[in-house]
């Protein structure tokens, strides 16, 4: 023990059980909610002091929408429900025997409930340079360096003009992420920049788009992948499919068939993995070094641990690392612990498929249901959350989420790029609880 007391959340009943939720992204939030009427304390912990919407981040690196509007204070949401408390803090350690998480300040929380909800970060599977040269977008500081470098690039270029010189941005991953990064710098290079760039001749800026599966968007039926492909091509995203990136250098992208693209600009869209910190805490483990799960949700062996969200791996239905399936487990997580209280057996989870989406830019999404019907480009898509939801089918998650988001005050901001102006009609239903930003949030990244 350390000059740290023994935390526990003040204010609250010593008497009732207490609840450690570890990470506030869907997962972590959903089950906080979840447990607003119930007989526990809660005590939320996040290293970052805000939610972050991870689904809007690209827009961020993509100078189409302020950090501000893709996060919200922990402080704020936790003030809503009484039986919450926030804590700032990393944690590296959990013991288990004792019941006790350790902060990066060496603060220790008993818990009753643990609930892990860390989510995940980048893989780089080893590829030589990979994570010395590229960009990620997992946290709101990954999309604000991201655009930094980005625009700081383009400034460099705009003092260049008349000389030899041009800006290749290399996206890495043909997934719904990548798909969306993609679309989004095609968009920034051919429609924002010549406005905000006069200077610079559009030609020199390309964005390629390099995946090593034969076709984009896997998950999705070929019709789908094929509009994807075009509509990429369309905006002059260059596709390099069936190719897997060999090496990154300082200046360069070494791709498998023996061509390099000389860029400085990488963003590295594929793969993923839990945490360090998590990967230490001696929990069993799954692919990507993720937490399993039992079909109960809860962490293999443990009784009163769970994980649920990007973090965890179901060990008997794999499920992809969307926004739906992490606000499903925490409502799930929340229900077993209420079951656990009221001494009633636990029930395994079961994920209610929404079907999948990805934006590609704009004006141009694509979708496929749980029955296999499917749908290409969305009229008014990425202009406001009323006009995603009516592309929405069955209302996909991160749709929903954004207007949660939007209705709990979070406002569009000056962003870089490519402001649209929100207006009554635009906004419809949504108008009255807020706006989520100038671009849809309909997009599902299949895992
Ligand atoms: C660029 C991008 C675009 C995406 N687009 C979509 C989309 O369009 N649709 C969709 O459905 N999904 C999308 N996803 C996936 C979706 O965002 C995730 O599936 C979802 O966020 C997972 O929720 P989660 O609660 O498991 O984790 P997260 O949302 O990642 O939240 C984890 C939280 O844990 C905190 N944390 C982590 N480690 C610790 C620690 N040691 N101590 C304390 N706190 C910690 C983090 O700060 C974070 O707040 C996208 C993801 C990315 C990166």
């Amino acid at each position: 023990m350390t000059d740290h007391a023994l935390y526990r959340s003040h204010n609250h009943h010593d008497s009732r059980p207490h609840v450690v939720i570890v990470g506030g992204g869907f997962a972590g939030i959903s089950a906080m909610e979840s447990l607003a009427k119930a007989p526990v304390d809660i005590t939320l912990i996040d290293r970052n002091g805000y939610h972050t919407f991870q689904p809007l981040l690209y827009q961020v690196a993509a100078g189409g929408l302020n950090p501000g509007d893709v996060t919200m204070s922990f402080r704020a949401i936790a003030a809503r429900q009484p039986n919450v408390r926030f804590r700032h803090g990393n944690v590296v350690q959990v013991d288990t025997q004792e019941q006790v998480v350790t902060l990066h300040d060496d603060t220790k929380i008993t818990y009753d409930y643990l609930f892990i909800a860390t989510g995940v970060t980048a893989n780089f599977f080893g590829i030589p340079g990979a994570q010395e040269h590229s960009h990620i977008i997992y946290t709101r500081r990954d999309a604000l360096a991201t655009r930094d470098h980005l625009f700081s690039r383009l400034e460099t270029l705009a003092q260049s003009v008349g000389k030899e010189g041009e800006f290749n941005i290399v996206v890495v991953g043909g997934g719904a992420t990548g798909v969306e990064v993609a679309g989004a710098m095609a968009e920034m290079a051919v429609e924002a920049l010549p406005r905000a760039y006069p200077e610079l001749d559009p030609n020199k800026i390309r964005v390629y788009l390099v995946e090593m599966g034969e076709e984009l968007l896997a998950p999705f039926k070929e019709r789908i992948r094929d509009y994807t492909a075009a509509a990429l091509e369309k905006r002059r995203v260059i596709l390099k499919l069936g190719t897997a990136v060999e090496e990154i250098t300082d200046d360069e992208v070494v791709l498998s068939d023996g061509s390099h693209i000389a860029s400085k600009s990488i963003i590295w869209c594929t793969g993923v993995t839990a945490p360090e910190d998590v990967k230490r805490w001696q929990l069993p483990q799954g692919p990507g070094g993720r937490v399993l799960i039992d079909p109960e949700c809860r962490v293999v062996g443990f009784q009163n641990v769970f994980a649920g969200g990007d973090v965890s791996a179901d060990t008997v239905e794999p499920l992809p690392q969307l926004a739906q399936p992490a606000t499903q487990h925490g409502t799930h997580v929340a229900a077993q612990i209420e079951r656990l209280l009221a001494g009633e057996p636990l029930e395994p989870f079961q994920y209610d498929n929404k079907g999948i989406m990805a934006t590609i830019t704009r004006n141009a999404a694509v979708a496929q249901l749980p029955g296999g019907q499917t749908g290409a480009t969305c009229p008014g898509a990425g202009t406001s959350t009323s006009s995603s939801a009516t592309c929405t089918p069955n209302k996909a998650s991160a749709n929903i989420s954004a207007r949660q988001t939007a209705s709990r005050g979070i406002r569009a901001g000056a962003p870089v790029l490519m402001r649209a102006r929100p207006t009554r009609k635009r906004l419809g239903r949504a108008g009255t609880a807020g706006w989520c930003g100038p671009v849809c949030c309909c997009s599902r990244r299949p895992g």
